[in-house]
């Protein structure tokens, strides 16, 4: 039997009669924009975190735009960035009319490389914007004092990582600002598109607000350049139903997750998840040097897999600027890594049987 990479319809099933139901209240309430579905889910996932303020935006690029346009820097400003992330995390910078300033990751855990990351401040650096890539924490405490230590504004793109944590703490809990996307298949997932931000001060809360919403606090009263950039009501009403299922979808996947790490031969590298690190693997990675080959074996045995990604941000068209440069770490695991399945909608059974198709490679 095939084994797909992700099937959302599968994933959803189990909240289907929740859904539906949510639909027909929806329609019955006739409200479209803005409405208290909107207001319960800033709410709700705020009080997941443990935190104040959450701006529901349109979706994750926009949450990592907004943030950014609310840290008021000059045009040429540079942001720290890492060198292997998906390329929505640049183009917000570019986007805001921002230098991206790319820095490589740890080999081990792919996540920014703190110890690389002082190297790249110059005086015109003005934010650091980590990523916690397949849903582990990057380390945050070295990170965490750099920003201090330089001034420097820090910024979440939490789109991998709904509930991973770091020393206890929540992903999103660290930053100024920290943008989630909740695409259909990220660990929370809407039935569109749909993204928020966590922000720690009132200001910056009012200010995103105001963005996401043409600038406006009040109907037809445009205090700043803002955007139509809002959390869709339907897609807040869905989220709503399937938030307080996030840990144990979390839990699902690191159970799958486990029996890969338990399972496959070392002639995989699989992802080292470091002491104190909670990864709740929104993508499970393996490396290999034949990766294309792997790919190919695992097809023909009828299981899908995904690569992220296949090509280095410097190397992509979009970024011309920086096709000269050379990120050979970001390079490498661009060359070898392989997602395998590891879906809420996938069985221990599955997992179990590509584990064993892999190990069966040669
Ligand atoms: C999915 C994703 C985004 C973008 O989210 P959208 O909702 O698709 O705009 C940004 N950053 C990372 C790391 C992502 O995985």
């Amino acid at each position: 039997m095939e084994i797909q990479y992700e099937n959302l319809k599968t994933l959803n099933k189990p909240f289907e009669a929740l859904l539906k139901q949510k639909f027909s209240d929806f329609l019955d309430k006739g409200w479209y924009i803005l409405g208290d579905e909107v207001a319960q889910f800033e709410q709700e996932f705020g009080l997941y975190h443990h935190e104040k303020y959450v701006v529901g935006v349109a979706n994750g690029l926009d949450a990592l735009i907004l943030s950014l346009r609310c840290c008021a820097l000059e045009k040429g400003d540079e942001v720290i960035v890492p060198s292997n992330t998906y390329i929505a995390t640049i183009l917000a910078i570019l986007h805001c009319d921002l230098v991206p300033v790319f820095v490589e990751p740890d080999i081990h855990t792919y996540n920014i490389d703190p110890k690389k990351i002082e190297l790249a401040i110059t005086p015109r650096t003005k934010a650091i914007m980590v990523v916690h890539l397949y849903g582990q924490c990057c380390d945050m405490a070295p990170i965490l004092d750099l920003a201090a230590r330089y001034k420097l504004k820090l910024i979440e793109d939490c789109a991998q990582a709904h509930g991973a944590s770091y020393k206890g703490k929540l992903a999103g809990t660290f930053g100024d600002f920290s943008a989630f996307s909740f695409y259909p298949t990220k660990n929370l997932g809407a039935m569109g598109d749909a993204g928020a931000v966590i922000c720690k001060k009132e200001e910056d809360y009012i200010l995103l607000k105001q963005l996401r919403n043409y600038g406006s606090e009040k109907k037809y009263h445009n205090s700043v350049v803002g955007y139509n950039s809002r959390l869709d009501e339907l897609q807040a009403a869905f989220l709503r139903i399937k938030l307080p299922f996030l840990n144990q979808i979390n839990a699902h996947k690191q159970a799958l997750a486990s029996i890969y790490q338990q399972t496959l031969s070392d002639q995989f590298i699989k992802p080292v998840v470091v002491n104190n690190f909670e990864h709740v693997y929104h993508i499970y990675n393996i490396r290999h040097p034949e990766r294309d080959r792997l790919k190919a074996y695992l097809q023909k045995h009828q299981i899908g897999t995904e690569i992220h990604y296949p090509v280095p941000p410097h190397h992509q068209k979009a970024l011309k600027q920086m096709n000269q440069m050379s990120f050979p770490i970001s390079s490498l695991i661009h060359e070898t890594t392989l997602s395998l399945p590891c879906s809420f909608a996938h069985s221990t059974d599955q997992i179990k049987q590509v584990a064993e198709i892999l190990n069966k490679f040669d």
